[in-house]
């Protein structure tokens, strides 16, 4: 681990230099390439772009395996748990030790392999290593290096620590593919803290009219990251999809405080002012009616548009996100002194076009799903 962090703390900013093959880019992206190549492809010193774009995901010829691919490939490098990036299917995984046991639990019997932060590992021609991205517990930025050439692919990830995730490392490199699935200037959230002050509030007042409050929450890391960021004014129950997630993790040493499974007999009558934790699917359902009188909320990023809080008809939205927002995409691009960035997920067109703005040379990463916090109906569609 230290030889990975003196390597790159050694590692100049590649910024300085020009990029030494020009015209990659637009092969990289084969016919999507949504620019055309300005200049004629010149054979390189360096051997073909690190990763390609395939119809199955980012896939790494030197090192003959795929990052988070979404149809069945041979070997699978999976940055983290969540259902758009751990797939089905593959001959083997290799994530974080700290991803390995949701993903297992998520995708039954899988030959998978668990790898500590920060360690090199040799894979073919490459040397591979994991670092933190402050998303989820246990989620990664992959970092690949092949002949001095090194890429970096982000998966999800935010700034600010959450007090239970890993936090997130800027991992310096020549390349980076960013996630950006809130890629507009209106997308700044506010700190933890003061949203936890607004959803404990919330709790508070509901409690206080005798209600129970359902706070819908995305089952891996959401959920856990709200229990823990929240006051104990009372008991927290969950969903049976929230539960199983959540004791995974607490048993993994996560610092999860207690909650209550919901089960035959644990209503508004059994546990009064409870807040009770499930996914967005579970909002206005035969299931959520047992706790009447209730209210109702969601926290999510998506709680910064009005019009979606609206069209969906929560009454309560809460803003929190585990995706970077704006200014953090920002930060965290920049930081790693890349001069040429890929964006997937969310608003990538315009936000490649900010970029190549700002001078980078930039490029877009098609998948075939919206992610983890796509819209709230496309997250439900997919449930
Ligand atoms: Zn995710
Ligand atoms: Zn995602």
């Amino acid at each position: 681990m230290r030889e990975v962090k003196q390597r790159l703390a050694r590692h100049e900013s590649p910024k300085a230099k020009n990029t030494p093959y020009a015209g990659a880019s637009a092969h990289f992206l084969g016919n999507h390439s949504p620019f055309p190549p300005r200049r004629p492809c010149y054979p390189s010193r360096m051997a073909g772009p690190l990763l390609s774009f395939t119809d199955r995901g980012l896939y790494c010829a030197a090192g003959d395996f795929f990052i988070d691919p979404w149809r069945p490939v041979e070997r699978a490098l999976v940055t983290h748990g969540h259902s758009d990036h751990a797939r089905w299917g593959h001959g083997a995984y290799l994530a974080t030790e700290q991803a390995l046991p949701v993903i297992r639990h998520r995708l039954g019997e899988i030959r998978a392999e668990g790898i500590a932060y920060g360690t090199a590992r040799r894979i073919g021609d490459v040397e591979v290593s994991f670092h933190p991205a402050g998303h989820v517990p246990g989620s990664a930025q992959i970092r690949l290096e092949h002949k001095g050439e090194v890429w970096v692919v982000s998966g999800d990830y935010k700034l600010e620590a959450d007090g239970l995730s890993e936090p997130f490392e800027p991992i310096r490199c020549h390349t980076f593919i960013s996630e950006c699935t809130f890629g507009l200037p209106l997308f700044r959230w506010a700190p933890q803290q003061e949203v936890a002050n607004q959803i404990a509030e919330w709790w508070a007042a509901n409690r206080a009219e005798g209600k129970t409050s359902i706070l819908a929450a995305y089952g891996l890391g959401k959920a856990q990251r709200l229990m823990s960021m929240l006051p104990a004014l009372g008991p927290i129950l969950t969903h049976g999809a929230v539960e199983e997630t959540t004791r995974i993790l607490r048993d993994q040493g996560y610092a999860i405080p207690p909650t209550i499974r919901v089960t035959a007999g644990v209503d508004a009558k059994s546990h009064p002012g409870a807040l009770v934790i499930a996914p967005p699917s579970a909002l206005g359902t035969p299931w959520a009616r047992r706790f009447a009188p209730s209210d109702e909320a969601f926290a999510s990023g998506w709680m910064a548009l009005r019009g979606i809080r609206r069209r969906r008809g929560y009454g309560t939205g809460f803003v929190i996100s585990d995706h970077a927002d704006w200014p953090a995409l920002n930060t965290a691009i920049r930081e790693t002194g890349a001069s040429r960035v890929f964006v997937t997920h969310g608003y990538t067109a315009p936000f490649r076009r900010w970029l190549e703005e700002q001078g980078y040379e930039a490029g877009i990463v098609q998948t075939e799903f919206g992610g983890d916090e796509a819209e709230p109906s496309e997250v439900e569609a997919q449930e």
